[in-house]
């Protein structure tokens, strides 16, 4: 009974003087490593050189704020609610008279701090937020720590700076599938990263 069509036939016949020496054999040994040899790497040479990930790669969080420079965070706590690590901790407040201009709705978040050692990158957070507030970014990882006061990310190391803004090409993974099979088809070849609206 025959299990498989990948079987061959095996030959008995005497090895010729070239196969004894296995000479074809290193030949063709030596053309694939000289074909890779002068093939495009699929190595880089990190850390300083950083591949592009994806645009929802899931690195650092970030508190955004909106286009007018205000916190979109309304300390809310579902990020901290949807955290499975317990990684988040929060502490809202009331918005004062005369801050409106630094928090979008009327309570904010006075401390938001995330714990990195707890932290496993899942993105729940991000998935959770009604506001658009929290975000991984998709172009910068968590430095590596060396003392134990760099653990805890603070509001200081969190929220957005809106002279150097985070934009990316695709905030929802429904856009960036979308952009992925546009890529994948040639449709699209560029797209301009932009800020969340
Ligand atoms: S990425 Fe996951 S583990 Fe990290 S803070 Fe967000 S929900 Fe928690
Ligand atoms: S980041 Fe979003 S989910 Fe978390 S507390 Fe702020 S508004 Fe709520």
């Amino acid at each position: 009974m025959q299990l498989t069509n990948r079987s061959k036939q095996v030959s008995n016949k005497e090895m010729t003087l070239m196969e004894r020496a296995y000479l074809p054999a290193i030949a063709t040994g030596l053309a694939i490593t000289i074909k890779h040899f002068f093939s495009k790497k699929v190595t880089i040479q990190y850390p300083e050189v950083k591949r592009y990930l994806g645009p929802v790669f899931r690195g650092r969080h970030i508190l955004k704020r909106d286009e007018d420079g205000r916190e979109r965070c309304t300390a809310c706590g579902l990020c901290a609610v949807a955290c499975p690590a317990e990684a988040i901790q929060i502490v809202a407040a009331e918005r004062e008279k005369g801050e409106e201009k630094l928090y979008r709705e009327e309570k904010y978040a006075a401390v938001y701090e995330v714990n990195m050692l707890r932290c496993i990158f899942c993105g729940l957070c991000e998935e959770a937020c009604p506001k658009q507030a929290v975000y991984l970014r998709h172009d910068e990882f968590i430095p590596v720590f060396t003392e134990r006061d760099q653990v805890i990310w603070g509001k200081d190391l969190l929220v957005e700076d809106m002279t150097n803004r985070y934009t990316r090409e695709a905030w929802t993974k429904e856009e960036a599938h979308a952009l992925d099979a546009k890529r994948a088809s040639g449709e699209v070849t560029n797209v301009v990263p932009r800020a969340i609206p």
